[in-house]
C-alpha cells in the first residue's frame, strides 16, 4: 500500500497526528501478578532458541485462519468483504521490524485483553513446569510456547486486530514491562478482519531482518501450514 512507503509514518505505520491521538485515548492494563517474572524466566531459558517466535506466530495465524474456515462453513456470510485467507510476513531493515499479518478470525477488544494479557492461557505454564523438572532443552519443541515468544526477539510488540464481533479495530502494545495498552485504531478498520503483529526487534535480534534468514525459517516452520505464506520486504 502507498501509505506504508510514507517516510513520515512511524514504525507502526501511524502518522504523528494518529500516534498522538493514540497516546491520548490509551487505556493501560497491568499484566497479572507474576507475569513479568514468568516472562523473564521464559525469555532467559529460551535465549538460545530465539527463532521459535516464527513457528509460534505462524501457528497462531494458521489457527486463526482455521477458525474463519470453520465459521464460514456454518455461516457463508462470515467471510464478508475479506475473502483472502493467507499470511503475510514483512520486514523492514531500517525500522528493524518484522510483521505478521493474517486474515484470520482476529480479536475483539476483550479478546486482546484476555488472550494477550493472561499468561496462563498459553502453553507457558506447562512449559515452565516441565522446565523445572529437567534441563533438557529438547523439551522446547514439544510445547506451544505461544505469543510471548515474540519477546525473545522483540523489545516491543504491537498487535492490531479486527474481529467480526467488534465494530472497531484495536491496537494492543506492550514492551513486556509489566503493563500493556489497548486503543481503538485511529486509522479505522484497515484490516477488515484479521491480525497484524509487529515485532520491534532488539539490537541482538536484527539478524532476523533478512530475506534469506526469514526464507529459511519460514520454510522450516511452515511445512504443515495449509495457507499461503508470502514474504515481503517493505523497503529496498
Ligand atoms: P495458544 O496458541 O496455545 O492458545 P498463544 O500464546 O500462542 O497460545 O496465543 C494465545 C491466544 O491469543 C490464542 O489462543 C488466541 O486466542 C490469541 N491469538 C494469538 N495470536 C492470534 C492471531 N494471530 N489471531 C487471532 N488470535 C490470536
Ligand atoms: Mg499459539
Amino acid at each position: 500500500a502507498l501509505d506504508e512507503d510514507d517516510d513520515s509514518l512511524d514504525a507502526d505505520g501511524l502518522t504523528p497526528e494518529q500516534a498522538e491521538l493514540l497516546q491520548e485515548s490509551e487505556e493501560s492494563f497491568d499484566f497479572e501478578a507474576d507475569t513479568s517474572r514468568i516472562l523473564d524466566i521464559f525469555i532467559n531459558s529460551l535465549y538460545s532458541h530465539k527463532e521459535i517466535f516464527l513457528r509460534e506466530l505462524i501457528s497462531n495465524a494458521s489457527d486463526a485462519l482455521d477458525k474463519v474456515k470453520y465459521k464460514s462453513l456454518k455461516d457463508p456470510e462470515y467471510m464478508g468483504d475479506q475473502d483472502k485467507m493467507d499470511i503475510r510476513i514483512e520486514f523492514d531493515k531500517d525500522a528493524k521490524t518484522i510483521s505478521f499479518t493474517d486474515t484470520g478470525i482476529g480479536m475483539t477488544k476483550a479478546d486482546l485483553i484476555k488472550s494477550l494479557g493472561t499468561i496462563a492461557s498459553s502453553g507457558t505454564t506447562t512449559f515452565l513446569e516441565a522446565m523445572g523438572k529437567t534441563e533438557d532443552m529438547n523439551l522446547i519443541g514439544q510445547f506451544g510456547v505461544g505469543f510471548y515468544s515474540s519477546y525473545l526477539v522483540a523489545n516491543k510488540v504491537t498487535v492490531t486486530s479486527k474481529n467480526n464481533d467488534d465494530p472497531h479495530q484495536h491496537i494492543w502494545k506492550s514492551a513486556a514491562d509489566g503493563k500493556f495498552a489497548v486503543n481503538q485504531d485511529p486509522r479505522g478498520n484497515t484490516l477488515k478482519r484479521g491480525t497484524k503483529i509487529t515485532l520491534h526487534l532488539k539490537a541482538d535480534a536484527v539478524e532476523f531482518c533478512d530475506q534469506e534468514k526469514l526464507m529459511e525459517l519460514v520454510k522450516k516452520y511452515s511445512l504443515f501450514i495449509n495457507y499461503p505464506i508470502y514474504l515481503y520486504t517493505s523497503k529496498e
